[in-house]
């Protein structure tokens, strides 16, 4: 089964409309030869829709790194699907471990949000990921499995092979800490094990990502393990040559 890595950047609160575009100009003609890969920025809320314009018939991809789940209404603050829809944004990440630390994201929050964006036709990035102390205790795959049945519970299973599943476990994000091949790997086939137990067709579609100081020298062994469909990319997405090299390092 060949399934299309996806190599997407989350910038989190980082670039203005002015660094978005220059980054944006910087990186296009780095991946002219990149079809062989999805490629995707998660930019702030502001910077959406610049970037949106300025990579029009290109293979870059503009998601946004949150939306709220209801459609409108008293939610002060929030951002809807119409909202980035209406931009002509490609979808969202959701359920990355900042927002559900620091801004008490729920996976009951993260089921209504991930059928929401399937609904309006919007792709959705789920995030899920164990600590350091839940792999200490041997927790992990419980913790992923937990995070996977409640996070896509609303997703019927004809319909799991469009979601996009990055795995990162939360001690390697921005710590300069990657989880080894080995690690990564059995993780990702686990999250792939877990999905089939619902549609084994369908978890044969999912595309399955890595994410946790994944950097140029790291990214080739990594987008090479056979459950590993791609990453989800921190502190290297702000670099454009960073984050080029580590989308060369999905070419087949
Ligand atoms: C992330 O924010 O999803 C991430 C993986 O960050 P970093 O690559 O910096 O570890």
């Amino acid at each position: 089964m060949s399934r299309t890595p996806l190599i997407a950047g989350n910038w989190k609160m980082n670039k203005t409309i002015a660094e978005a575009e220059a980054f944006v100009q910087g990186l296009l003609p780095r991946i002219a030869t990149a079809e062989y890969a999805e490629i995707a920025v998660c930019a702030p809320f502001t910077a959406l829709q610049a970037i949106v314009d300025s990579t029009r018939g290109t293979l870059l991809e503009t998601y946004a790194q949150n939306v709220h789940q209801e459609t409108s209404g008293a939610f002060t603050g929030e951002i809807s699907i119409a909202m980035i829809d209406e931009l002509d944004v490609h979808g969202s990440v959701i359920g990355h471990s900042e927002r559900r630390e620091y801004f008490n994201e729920t996976d009951e929050a993260l089921a209504d949000k991930a059928i929401a964006l399937l609904e309006a036709g919007l792709k959705v990035i789920v995030c899920v990921g164990e600590t350091d102390a839940e792999r200490e205790a041997g927790e992990m795959e419980s913790k992923l499995r937990s995070q996977l049945e409640a996070g896509l519970a609303k997703v019927p299973d004809d319909r799991l092979g469009e979601i996009v599943v990055a795995y990162e476990p939360i001690w390697a994000i921005g710590t300069g800490k990657t989880a080894t091949p080995e690690q990564a790997q059995q993780a990702c086939a686990f999250v792939r094990t877990v999905l089939a137990e619902r549609s084994a067709e369908q978890a044969q579609l999912t595309r399955v990502l890595y994410g946790g100081s994944v950097k140029p020298d790291n990214a080739a062994e990594l987008l090479g393990l056979p459950d590993v469909d791609g990453a989800l990319v921190g502190g290297a997405s702000l670099d454009p040559a960073d984050f080029a090299a580590i989308i060369e390092g999905a070419r087949p």
